[in-house]
Order: C-alpha cells, then sequence, then structure tokens
C-alpha cells in the first residue's frame, strides 16, 4: 500500500480545512474501510459545530481576495492543478480504487476526468463571455456580464469520490467563487488526498486560505450546508431521495442547487444493431464499477427478431465475467461499496424473482479467500416486464433487467416510463431510427447516445439528466453560468434621458 503512505494517508486525521490548514474536530470519527479487503483504511472526524463556522468564514474572507483576481491568473492556478493531479494519478487513481472498490482502470479514469477538466477550465478562464445587445434608446449601450456568487458547496456521492468535486470546484474557481466541499462519509480518504495535492499547489501561488475548503460528515452536515444562507449554490450529487430533500431546503431560502441525482438508464438494441458492438456498451454499462455509476445500464429493451440471440450472448459473456480486487486488473468486476449495499442489491434480486422476473443469469454473494469483505456479489440478468416495480427504480448494483419490443415507438416509450431521466442509447445501423431516439419524440433524457452504451461521458459535454435525475449540468458546454449571476448592464452616454417603451415623463422647473 506504498500510495497510502505516499499520498500520507495517516491513520487518522482530522479531515477538515481551510486550504492549506486543518482545523481541528471534536466531532465523530467517520471510518473508512476499504471494500476491496474490509480494511480499515483511516479515519476523520465529522465537522463540529465550531470548526464548521471556521470554515466557512475563512471561506467567505477569502472571496472577498479571490474574485478580484483576473479569471485568467485563477485558470493559471488550475493549470498547475491539473499539472500536479497529473503527477499524482498513480497514487490518487490507486486510492480511489482501494477505497471506493472500482477497477484500477476507472480509479486512473477519475482523474484523467480531473485533468481534463482542469484543461477545459483553463481555456474557459478567458471565454466567460456576455452577450451585447441592441438597446431600443438612442445612445445607450446594453450588454451582460457575469460575476461570481461566493461560496460554491459541493456534496459528492461516494461512487466518484474525486471526479465530480473537480468538474464542480475547477468552474467553480475560474468563475471566481471559493468552494466548501462535503464528499461522501463511504470515501473521505480521497478527498484528504486531494485536499492536500491542491493545498502545495495553492501555497505555491499564495492563493489565499479559504478558497479551497473541505469539511467531513454525513447527512446532518449536509443539511448544515443547504440550510446555511451564507451558501448561495450548492451542488449536490447523490440519490434522488436526498436530493429532493436538498433542493426543498436550498430552495426556502431561494439559494440555487445543481441536482445530479439517480439514474435508470437503458439501452435499445434494434433489430439493425450491430451486435457485438451493442454487446460490448451493453455488458460493460451493466457489470463495470459494479453497477455502480449513475450512468450504468440497467434496462436492455430488445428488439423481438434479436431477442433470444442477444440474450445467449449476454450469458456468454455474463459467465466469462473475473469478479475479484480491482486493483488486480484481469478482474472485470470489483466489489459493492459496503454491506448495505449488498443488502439492496439481495432485496432487489428477491423482489423482482417474486414479481415474475426470471433470472437468466443468477445473481448471489461471494465468499472464501479474496471476498473476506463480503462486498463481492455476481453480476446478474433479469427477464422482466418494463412496469414491474422494481425495474422503475434504481438499484445501485450490477442487476440488468431485460426485456423485449416490437416497434420503435414502443421502445422509446418504455425507455422514457421511470422517474428517472439521465442517459440513454440506441445501437443501431439504421439513420431513421436513431434520428427519431434523438428527435422530439424519442429519448426524455439529459444524455441520449447512438452507437455506445449509457455509461461514461466526457466532461467537453454538459452532464446531467431530466426528471427525478434531478435537471442539473455539470463539466462540459456552457455549464459554467450555474456558477455565476448574469449582470444586465445599460449604459446611457447621450445627453438625453429616454425611457424605455418611450414612456414620457417630465417634470417641470
Ligand atoms: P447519497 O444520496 O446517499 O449521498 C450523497 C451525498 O449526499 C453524501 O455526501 C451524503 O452525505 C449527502 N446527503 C445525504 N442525505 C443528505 C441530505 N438530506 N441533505 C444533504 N446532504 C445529504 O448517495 P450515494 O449512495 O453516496 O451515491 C449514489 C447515488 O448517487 C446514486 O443514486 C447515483 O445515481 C447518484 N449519482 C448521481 C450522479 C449524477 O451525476 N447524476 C453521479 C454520481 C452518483
Amino acid at each position: 500500500m506504498e500510495f497510502l503512505h505516499h499520498l500520507q494517508i495517516q491513520a487518522s486525521q482530522s479531515g477538515n480545512a481551510t486550504g492549506s490548514n486543518w482545523v481541528h474536530s471534536s466531532g465523530e470519527k467517520i471510518e473508512s474501510f476499504s471494500p476491496v479487503n474490509g480494511q480499515l483504511i483511516g479515519a476523520v472526524a465529522e465537522a463540529d459545530e465550531e470548526s464548521y463556522e471556521k470554515i466557512i468564514q475563512q471561506a467567505q474572507e477569502a472571496f472577498l481576495i479571490w474574485r478580484n483576481w483576473p479569471a485568467p491568473r485563477r485558470g493559471e492556478i488550475v493549470r498547475q492543478v491539473g499539472e500536479a493531479l497529473r503527477k499524482e494519478k498513480d497514487a490518487l487513481g490507486r486510492l480511489v480504487s482501494y477505497e471506493m472498490g472500482k477497477s484500477l482502470q476507472e480509479g486512473w479514469g477519475e482523474v484523467q476526468e480531473m485533468i481534463d477538466i482542469c484543461d477545459f477550465a483553463v481555456g474557459l478562464s478567458r471565454q466567460l463571455y456576455g452577450l451585447t445587445m441592441q438597446s431600443e434608446r438612442p445612445a445607450h449601450r446594453m450588454y451582460e456580464q457575469w460575476h461570481p456568487l461566493g461560496i460554491v458547496g459541493i456534496i459528492s456521492a461516494f461512487n466518484f469520490p474525486v471526479a465530480v468535486w473537480a468538474w464542480n470546484s475547477a468552474l467553480a474557481w475560474i468563475c471566481g467563487n471559493v468552494t466548501v466541499w462535503k464528499p461522501s462519509e463511504k470515501t473521505p480518504l480521497c478527498s484528504v488526498a486531494v485536499q492536500q495535492i491542491i493545498a502545495r499547489v495553492f501555497e505555491q501561488n499564495q492563493v489565499p486560505e479559504g478558497v479551497n475548503c473541505l469539511v467531513q460528515g454525513g447527512r446532518t452536515v449536509g443539511e448544515k450546508i443547504s440550510r446555511d444562507h451564507r451558501i448561495p449554490l450548492v451542488s449536490a450529487t447523490g440519490s434522488t431521495r436526498m436530493g429532493k430533500a436538498l433542493a426543498a431546503t436550498v430552495a426556502a431560502r431561494l439559494g440555487k442547487s445543481i441536482l445530479e441525482l439517480g439514474g435508470n438508464n437503458a439501452v435499445i438494441v434494434s433489430k439493425d444493431a450491430d451486435l457485438s458492438m451493442a454487446l460490448i456498451g451493453c455488458v460493460f454499462g451493466a457489470v463495470g464499477t459494479a453497477g455502480q455509476r449513475c450512468t450504468s445500464t440497467r434496462r436492455l429493451i430488445i428488439h423481438q427478431s434479436v431477442y433470444e440471440r442477444f440474450q445467449q450472448q449476454l450469458i456468454k459473456a455474463y459467465q466469462q465475467l473475473k469478479i475479484g480486487n480491482p486493483l488486480d486488473a484481469s478482474n472485470h468486476v470489483g466489489p459493492l461499496i459496503d454491506q448495505a449495499a449488498v443488502d439492496q442489491y439481495l432485496q432487489a434480486i428477491e423482489r423482482c424473482k417474486e414479481s415474475g422476473g426470471k433470472m437468466l443469469v443468477e445473481g448471489g454473494v461471494l465468499s472464501g479467500p479474496g471476498y473476506e469483505s463480503g462486498c463481492y456479489v455476481k453480476p446478474c440478468v433479469a427477464a422482466v416486464h418494463p412496469n414491474m416495480e422494481i425495474v422503475q427504480q434504481e438499484t445501485f448494483a450490477p442487476i440488468l433487467y431485460i426485456m423485449p419490443y416490437q416497434e420503435l415507438e414502443e421502445a422509446i416509450s418504455i425507455q422514457n416510463a421511470v422517474p428517472q431521466g439521465l442517459s440513454s442509447s440506441i445501437i443501431t445501423l439504421n439513420l431513421r431510427e436513431a434520428e427519431t431516439f434523438l428527435g422530439v419524440n424519442g429519448s426524455d433524457c439529459g444524455i441520449a447516445n447512438v452507437n455506445i452504451g449509457t455509461s461514461g461521458a466526457e466532461i467537453g459535454g454538459a452532464f446531467g439528466g431530466e426528471k427525478e435525475t434531478g435537471g442539473g449540468r455539470e463539466s462540459g458546454s456552457d455549464s459554467w453560468k450555474a456558477y455565476m449571476r448574469r449582470q444586465t448592464n445599460t449604459i446611457n452616454w447621450g445627453s438625453q434621458l429616454p425611457l424605455a417603451q418611450g414612456i414620457q415623463f417630465t417634470i417641470t422647473d
């Protein structure tokens, strides 16, 4: 475990920080156990009242200075953050894999996403454009500009312990905001490692203490952030249950939120699909990260004419899956995050069977050497009816539901008939089908793909989903606008004061 030593992950750390400085907290201890082998990796302390206050106040002070740094100069800091992450990619990727349980390839991939978003943000720091509009009044100039909001609260989920923070913070910083991150209580040590990497860069550049803050804790600390009127924007990633509660609290104080919540993603496998491509996309989408991605493929809607054939291919592919230590590159599937996740997986399989689902590939929990953590489960496949209640829900585990269809319209309607709206895709070589799927009568998701799976996205696009996925957008395209406030400015440079809409208003002396 050389990487733990390298990243200075010690047995016990405060885990709460204003930047370079750790802030003592007497809050409850949060221990982090690796789902890979059940070992205790380390512990942090939940932010108590005093440490939370200290951190928020430091963030407020930092904002007053940081917002005056020119955006390209802030971009230069983010460029250096990207460089530091390049240097630490191996070690940080290993920690992600060890603490969260995803494969090493995916752990490194997550750090690569952090690097990519830094590169994107550097360019963006010179492109925070506002429009110039034509005024209806003579000798008037009208334009808009974008200003930072202040403190951006980032609440993240366990399954992307570092990348989602980077999507938010890289953009928030170049926009002139400061950030307070509350990572998942299931993966606190990844946040400690990131904090240390960023602190070195910030210190070298005399970035004010408070631009990059970290608070530890679970739901209670998350709720504190939601209620805190000093935090104008809360960007929250997690379950729909969490998002509904958080959205109501933030909205009650008229704050802004970006919500990235659960998905129930489907792939439509058409009669005109390249089935070998479909197989790779669907299996990776369903079993990658042990089904613990928000974009994991949970449903396959397969054309009747290829249903039997594709089903056989799927079963054969599942038989070849290797389940085991995710740090061993020969394994396809690692563990679930914890025992609670294993219980939910088992309950979902039971409910599926009870409501008439037929298991094509059986599930189950693995035991014996290498599986001591009790978190390793078998990816499974069930033939179901699309309306079954369990199929409407997101179970964060490698359970794949398959169902047949006859007409494309029917497939699209099944695809859309769930409460969530994150990612979707169609595998087809038929242009009409592809365009129908992407068109106004097609997928209702935030992400709609053709001939690739539902899982995984590039940072260049705006990421997020509709309906119970929360409607937020993060990362690429013009997502940066959510981290700023728009100000419309009208300047009268003439010698008259004409009113808008031709309104006459005169005062006689
Ligand atoms: P979770 O909802 O249990 O927790 C997510 C975060 O919210 C944690 O930091 C947690 O402490 C905090 N939290 C929980 N309740 C809260 C409350 N009432 N107020 C404020 N904060 C609260 O989710 P999880 O199990 O960590 O992650 C899995 C879920 O996240 C899945 O539903 C997955 O689809 C979703 N997810 C979505 C995206 C996306 O971009 N759409 C990305 C990753 C994960």
